[in-house]
């Protein structure tokens, strides 16, 4: 290698991609079947995967997508996110990445506040957030037990074991919400973490709020409906869960970033941080969190603050929102379907009457619905994370597939 590689030159090559990103060349040439010894270059490299990757891709912004916690994510973001592919600035060395770390700190600063929160740090998703604010609330909370609804997400559970803590899972009512009775009949929680879920992973409710404080440690999951708080409309939904000691939200779920981005936020930073932070030898800044090396996610999520404003994320998620009332009440319209709610955070579940769940799952297109099971019944489910999903495609999609 020379020390004019070109591989690792601002190439014309970059411009192929992006016209490959709009137009995609639909042929598919076959994969090598093993490692070449030599290379086929970039730009033919990129021919040739093309087709694979965004020829045959499912679309997060297609009308029809409406299915999962997964947003389309703005242009602006794939650009920083080829800025930070270029850099490859890691949150570990401040002098490797002097502008990513101050982005953070900004987004950070704009962010918390709506949660009540001090501050934190983002993390790859809000498995790791959950972990690492389970983990705060072991060391810094002294608490010697975990406690959260059995429709809590399956991350708490993975917390609980990789902590040794035990965890207690406490019965829902019927839509998913924790039953604050069987918690109260837990009796003494002085050394029990709380977790509460706002937006439930299979119907998207909200944990009664109320129950932030009654433990040593209170945490909210709010990986889906945490962005809620930017909304005024909104917001108010979540009420009460400014006390809790932490809180996890998913930036790549209702912030419209790409993976991987999640902020995990505390309202005691400094006491957090305590016990959450390693910084010896090579080290010149403390090793804050569960990640070592990460990259600077936290610069797709400024962009995406300063192009759109409050006001633009807001009016994103509501119209989303309505989006999902728009289903729901088309829904209820239908005397062959049943709608186990009226959705309370973009998540509209409900199943058919007269034929199976899956029988009306496989006649819809891929990508529309997804499945999920409340109470051991399974149902249909929509998540509105598409603000250009088209409602009428979808209502009249499923009208069509019931027999
Ligand atoms: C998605 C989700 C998680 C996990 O977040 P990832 O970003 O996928 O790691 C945790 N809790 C809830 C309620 C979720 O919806």
């Amino acid at each position: 290698m020379t020390k004019q590689d070109k591989s690792f030159q601002a190439d014309a090559g970059l411009e192929k991609a992006l016209d490959l990103l709009r137009q995609p060349n639909a042929r598919q040439q076959p994969l090598p079947k093993s490692l070449a010894a030599e290379g086929i270059g970039e730009e033919a490299t990129l021919a040739l995967l093309a087709p694979y990757v965004l020829g045959e891709a499912s679309y997060l912004d297609s009308p029809a997508a409406f299915a999962h916690m997964d947003p389309p994510t703005p242009w602006i973001t794939w650009a920083t996110s080829l800025w930070n592919a270029r850099l490859n600035q890691n949150l570990l060395h401040p002098a490797t990445a002097p502008f990513a770390r101050q982005a953070e700190e900004i987004v950070m600063a704009w962010l918390a506040p709506w949660f009540g929160m001090q501050g934190g740090h983002m993390c790859s998703g809000s498995t790791v957030a959950n972990l690492t604010a389970l983990w705060a609330a072991r060391d810094a909370g002294k608490v010697d037990q975990i406690i959260a609804s059995t429709s809590a997400h399956i991350s708490i559970a993975k917390a609980a074991n990789i902590l040794g803590l035990p965890y207690k899972q406490v019965a829902t009512n019927a839509i998913g919400q924790i039953d604050p009775t069987k918690v109260s009949e837990l009796g003494d929680l002085s050394n029990a973490c709380l977790v509460l879920t706002a937006g439930t992973t299979a119907t998207g409710v909200i944990d009664n709020l109320a129950l932030v404080g009654k433990a040593k440690w209170t945490h909210v999951d709010a990986a889906w409906a945490g962005p809620l708080c930017l909304s005024d409309k909104y917001a108010g939904l979540l009420a009460g869960m400014e006390l809790a000691d932490s809180v996890a939200i998913s930036a790549h779920k209702w912030l419209f970033q790409p993976k991987d981005s999640a902020l995990v936020m505390f309202r005691q930073l400094e006491l957090a941080n305590s016990a959450i932070s390693f910084g010896e030898g090579y080290l010149a800044a403390p090793n804050i969190g569960v990640q070592g090396s990460r990259g600077a996610a936290a610069i797709s999520l400024l962009a995406t603050l300063l192009a759109w404003g409050k006001g633009g994320l807001a009016h994103r998620i509501e119209q989303t929102m309505s989006m999902s009332h728009t289903l729901a009440e088309a829904l209820q319209q239908e005397t062959d379907i049943i709608l186990l709610a009226m959705p309370t955070t973009g998540v509209t579940v409900f199943r058919p009457t007269n034929i199976s769940t899956e029988q009306l799952y496989q006649r819809l297109p891929a990508g529309m619905l997804s499945t999920c099971i409340v109470e051991g019944e399974h149902w249909l489910r929509s998540v509105a994370a598409n603000p250009m999903a088209d409602m009428d495609k979808i209502i009249d999609a499923i009208r069509k597939a019931l027999p």
